[in-house]
């Protein structure tokens, strides 16, 4: 038997730092929502206990040191599932792009053994086997737009936003997450994104609002050492994006626009310098 999961890419509204844990962690506050652009992973029951990786994307570990490979040992050991898997990844978000394509791949292959496998794991465990995995993944689970405090994985969920079109355009660099977030002076942080607005700005799914609200504390951080991504940012708002923000730690950039002709003209404007652009919607 073959099963199929979509494992969509999710953007941060808002990416707030509130200071650096005594365990390493930075205690965070964030709202993060999905966004119709997703890898396809494909899953495959294998008589051998063995866990096998493939992907079309030849720049991804297929080892261990992948996302899905680990989720699929974990979700083995804990429920003491003697069979294999066979995993086929097709990569459609780019690679450490601020945009969690890893952890949406370890989410669903977590959701699609469950099923797989029969094991009837509930949502919410499934979600606590994720914070294992990472930061991101509990909220990749079950998507939805959430706000998700603590390191990532204390989850409360929130309505969907106004509907827009989202374009994301990603430079031609790969940024690490670490690199950034160790890069982060949690102390002197000047501006920090008022995450109450935004969340009343998606409660009341006011556009505007929610465009005023974007703000991410990493900006400062990946702006400062990759200029391309200032570049980006001011091109599309020049272009006529009502709202732009980086995503996570970047160096993917997203716009929030209402209307479709506007979408159309800033597509085409972006695509005469940057390689990797989408237009994609908010998942509701
Ligand atoms: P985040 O926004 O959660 O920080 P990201 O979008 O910046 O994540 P990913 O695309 O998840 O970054 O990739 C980060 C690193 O993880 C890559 O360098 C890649 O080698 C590794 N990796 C492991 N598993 C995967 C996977 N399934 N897909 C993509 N990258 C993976």
């Amino acid at each position: 038997m073959k099963i199929y999961e979509k494992a969509p890419a999710k953007i941060n509204l808002s990416l707030d730092v509130l200071h650096k844990r005594d365990d390493g962690y930075h205690e965070v506050e964030m709202i993060m929502t999905m966004v119709d652009l997703a890898d396809r992973l494909e899953m495959e029951e294998l008589p051998r206990d063995t866990i096998m990786i493939t992907s079309q994307a030849g720049y991804i570990p297929l080892d261990e040191k992948n996302l899905a490979f680990q989720a699929a040992r974990l979700i083995k050991d804990r429920y003491d599932v003697k069979k294999g898997v066979y995993i086929h990844l097709d990569k459609q978000i780019p690679v450490a792009a601020g945009l969690a394509g890893g952890s949406s791949d370890a989410a669903a292959t977590l959701r699609g053994l469950n099923r797989l496998w029969g094991l009837n794991i509930p949502e919410q465990e499934l979600r606590k086997l994720g914070e294992e995995l990472g930061s991101d993944v509990p909220f990749c689970v079950s998507g939805g737009t959430a706000l998700a405090s603590g390191r990532g994985e204390k989850l409360t969920y929130l309505p969907s936003p106004a509907p827009c079109w989202v374009i994301l355009a990603k430079p031609p660099i790969n940024v690490s997450t670490a690199e950034i977030y160790g890069a982060l002076k949690a102390d002197e942080i000047h501006r920090h994104p008022d995450t109450r607005q935004m969340i009343q700005s998606i409660e009341n799914r006011d556009f505007d609002q929610m465009c005023q609200a974007l703000g991410n504390v990493l900006e400062e951080v990946t702006l400062e050492r990759y200029p391309q991504v200032r570049q980006l940012k001011q091109a599309m708002l020049r272009m006529g994006a009502e709202g732009v923000l980086m995503s996570g730690s970047g160096p993917t950039v997203f716009g929030l626009v209402q209307k479709e002709s506007r979408v159309t003209r800033i597509y085409n404007g972006l695509r005469g310098f940057c390689k990797q652009v989408y237009v994609v919607r908010i998942l509701t």
